[in-house]
């Protein structure tokens, strides 16, 4: 593809989290795609940036208007700055008057960020004319955006189908974090360890399923385990449950009993007396809780014998946290978990965080750069694993 002289248009996930000032405070996603935006520079094009940030539409003003000032892009166009290296032109609008003078102005070597994607009605909605419009201000476009892959909306997938073949690709960051997927889809070195966690069953029951074919160890742990408990005749007290899975959770058990595939869950939990940090808390076995305790984390003897289970995989992916991990004394699980899978990578391990609040307990520990790969898109990467089209990616390969 040629890219001097051209317009490229890139569609990245700057969806950051801000504090009450709107300064960024957490800017792992812009980091993200900054190699494909260099690297676009370095080819010579033109460079016109779209994202979305926050649901600003979900979050009106009383008088039913955008909240233009807190959703704005503006926000990061000094950090993207500083972390590009170069000016940043701004957009005052995604598709309008301003869009379109500024990047008919737009020279080779030049950034421009347009305003923020959601401002227009049509984006979710995954609106012909709002894409189309998208599509018309640039010559190429290129996808980045991983973590929206997911969507239909407008700038992730409609728009591709404005440009043939020839003139629209994946970024840098899109192509990483699809080959890290399929690395673990297809052909892993075995044995396979999946850890999952998180509050709900419901949440992951797809990827279980999917699991009990491809992985050999599946690694039980935070809010869902005890569902597994309970459906397995044990007494859980006031820990959370889902009722209506119980059904769900026996036959994914049988399923893996079938297939050979190991399921492990916490021999023992931290129980507290209330859901909160100052609560008392006690070890005691995960299907013998009695009423008024929680289960909040996986206990000791839980956490020793998984960190085994794990060291021992040479393919490793983790979605998921063990326990209330937010909250002090229940992240201990999480954090010798996240420890387990760094020591796994030092052995030569392919290890795969998967998103979400995983990604959010590495980094507490400053772990990130001791395992493979972490993922910069939860839900986006769930369904990838979970053997789901993305529409953001079928789009560029149509
Ligand atoms: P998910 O988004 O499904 O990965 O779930 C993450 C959330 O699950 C985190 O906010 C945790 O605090 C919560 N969680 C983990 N373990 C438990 C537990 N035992 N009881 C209640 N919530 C939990």
């Amino acid at each position: 593809m040629k890219f001097q002289d051209k317009k490229v248009l890139i569609r990245v996930d700057f969806n950051v989290p801000l504090d009450k000032d709107f300064q960024v405070t957490d800017d792992t996603r812009i980091r993200g795609a900054i190699p494909s935006i260099k690297q676009l520079i370095e080819r010579g094009s033109a460079v016109i940036i779209m994202s979305h940030l926050g649901r600003p539409m979900k979050k009106l003003k009383e008088d039913g208007t955008i909240d233009k000032e807190r959703f704005t892009l503006r926000h990061i166009v000094h950090r993207l700055s500083k972390l590009v290296g170069q000016p940043i032109l701004f957009a005052e609008d995604t598709v309008g008057e301003d869009a379109q003078r500024k990047v008919a102005d737009l020279q080779p070597g030049q950034i421009l960020l347009l305003e923020n994607t959601r401002f227009e009605p049509g984006e979710k909605k995954g609106d012909k004319e709002l894409a189309q419009k998208m599509a018309n201000l640039a010559d190429i476009y290129v996808n980045d955006a991983f973590g929206t892959a997911h969507r239909a909306h407008a700038s992730t997938a409609i728009i591709a189908s404005f440009f043939d073949k020839k003139h629209k690709t994946f970024g840098l960051l899109m192509e990483k974090e699809i080959a890290n997927a399929n690395k673990l889809l297809n052909n892993p070195e075995r044995p396979v360890t999946a850890i999952v966690g998180g509050a709900k069953v419901s949440d992951k029951m797809l990827l279980l399923d999917k699991l009990i074919d491809l992985a050999d160890n599946i690694i039980i742990g935070g809010g869902m385990a005890y569902t597994f408990f309970l459906a397995n005749g044990g007494k859980v007290g006031n820990s959370l449950v889902e009722q209506d899975r119980l059904q769900l959770a026996k036959e994914l058990q049988e399923k893996a009993h079938q297939k050979g595939t190991n399921i492990y869950l916490p021999k023992d939990s931290i129980v507290a007396d209330d859901f909160n940090a100052n609560a008392h808390t006690l070890v005691v076995n995960s299907d013998e809780i009695e009423d008024g305790w929680m289960g909040l984390d996986i206990g000791p003897e839980a956490a020793t014998a998984f960190a085994e289970v794990i060291k021992k995989s040479k393919t490793v992916l983790w979605n998921g946290p063990m326990g209330v991990f937010e909250m002090a004394p229940f992240a201990g699980g999480t954090h010798a978990v996240a420890k387990a899978v760094a020591a796994a990578t030092q052995n030569g391990a392919f290890t795969l965080i998967g998103g979400g609040d995983s990604v959010a307990a590495i980094n507490q520990l400053g772990l990130a750069d001791k395992v493979s790969y972490v993922s910069t898109g939860g839900g986006a990467m769930l369904k990838f694993l979970e053997g789901a089209k993305l529409p953001g990616i079928e789009a560029i390969e149509a």
